[in-house]
């Protein structure tokens, strides 16, 4: 079957045609036809798909006013007889939207009905941010496609097995009770993803007992503690703010600290949500970037502030991993996944650096090799397995979006 994948932001939209069915998942052979992103929604759009396949990228510049807009070209591009993935829009068999909060309602993926959409409307409130254009890529696709079944898959679903002590903040009950004030936990996709990839790689797939982390470190970063497959705690809380330092958020932070600067600066709850999520973390303590190629490099040149924002990132880490294992009393393994976790061996060697006493050794001829494809890093009969292991969102999506419309159950 082949999924239609789509990923919407503001303005943007992000998307990838997945060939999948049983068998395919059975020996991990689905295919990525293509990969696409639409920038600049609202005026002049630009497209940029690449066919994995081909080793082909079509580019193009087009006026698209919205979402709608936006699938309709995308799907027409993916027609096009120098693509030629997709012969019409029937060949397309489910499609499968990435849904940021789906609040306390949904613990897994679902088809949308009306339903549905009404209880991911509903969340609107604590998701302002994101949910809103989630919601505009379904409308759109489904107008695009009508009849085709669609599925929402949510980045809190995976963490809906944390326990209400991990959940709760110490704040009055009442305010959890009144406006669903709670950690609920982001990239949740990627860390079911990474975990179930991570048992299989240590043999032990389905195993109730295997305690392991998953580190998703990309532009936002997030880590996981996962016992025998369910989610125990995470990083993010009632928005992708809290936790570790990311590219441009803070993570943890005193909020007195943040009241405080409000009072001094003279800002709005805009420019401090603004000052939080876009201006802090790497980029905000280095003042040099959010990226961390650019900013080792400015370290490597004598940088003092890139250095200092690498040391708090990794430092900030290693105390989340050490939590962690106390969390889930003891640990099997761990994996590194996202743009920095699998192509980064300086960051994962700094991190984990001098924690043999815990059971956490990194070969470092391994660990220099492994480079954005899944490896061992720790030395053989090390007794916590550490990997890198490559995320794949979307994959995970498709495979649920296919399941879900098969009537078979979600993995
Ligand atoms: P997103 O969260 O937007 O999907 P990615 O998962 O692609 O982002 O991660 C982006 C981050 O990965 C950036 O900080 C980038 O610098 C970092 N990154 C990618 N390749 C490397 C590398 N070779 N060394 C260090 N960091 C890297």
């Amino acid at each position: 079957m082949k999924v239609l994948v789509l990923n919407c932001g503001s303005s943007s939209l992000k998307f990838q045609l997945i060939e999948t069915d049983q068998e395919r998942i059975a020996r991990d052979e689905d295919l990525a036809l293509a990969r696409g992103l639409v920038d600049n929604i609202g005026s002049d759009a630009v497209f940029k798909v690449e066919l994995p396949g081909r080793g082909v990228t079509l580019r193009e510049t087009a006026e698209v006013l919205d979402h709608k807009a936006a699938v309709v070209r995308a799907l027409e591009l993916l027609m096009r007889p120098d693509a030629a993935v997709l012969s019409g829009s029937a060949d397309i068999g489910a499609v499968g939207h990435r849904v940021v909060h789906g609040g306390e309602r949904f613990s897994a993926s679902v088809l949308i009905d009306d339903e549905v959409l009404r209880a991911i409307e509903s969340c609107f409130d604590i998701a302002p941010l994101h949910n809103p254009p989630n919601v505009k890529g379904y409308r759109a696709a489904r107008e695009a496609l009508p009849g085709v079944p669609q599925a929402a898959v949510f980045d809190t679903a995976f963490h809906q097995t944390l326990p209400a002590k991990a959940y709760l903040y110490g704040l009055p009950y009442v305010l959890y009770e009144r406006h669903g004030i709670r950690r609920y936990g982001f990239h949740g996709t990627s860390h079911r993803y990474v975990s179930a990839r991570l048992a299989r790689h240590v043999g032990r797939e389905k195993d109730p007992s295997l305690r392991v982390i998953t580190c998703h470190l990309g532009n936002g970063c997030s880590i996981t503690a996962v016992r025998g497959g369910r989610s125990i705690d995470t990083s993010m809380g009632f928005t992708p703010l809290e936790g570790l330092l990311m590219g441009t958020r803070s993570g943890d932070l005193d909020p007195a600290a943040a009241l405080h600067v409000m009072r001094k600066e003279e800002l709005g709850e805009r420019e401090v949500q603004a000052l939080l999520n876009k201006h802090s973390g790497l980029l905000g303590l280095s003042g040099v970037s959010n990226d961390m190629r650019a900013l080792l490099e400015a370290e490597a040149k004598g940088n003092p502030r890139a250095k200092v924002a690498i040391d708090v990132f990794c430092y900030r880490l290693r105390k989340y991993i050490g939590a962690y294992m106390a969390t889930l009393g003891g640990l099997d393994a761990l994996a590194f996944a996202g743009g920095i976790g699998e192509n980064s061996a300086p960051i994962r060697e700094r991190t984990l650096h001098g924690l043999e006493a815990l059971g956490l050794a990194v070969d470092p001829g391994r660990n220099a090799g492994a480079n954005g494809a899944e490896a061992r890093i720790s030395p053989d009969g090390s007794p916590v397995a550490i990997a890198v292991i490559p995320t794949n969102e979307e994959l995970l999506i498709a495979r649920d979006a296919y399941r879900l419309v098969a009537g078979l159950p979600l993995a």
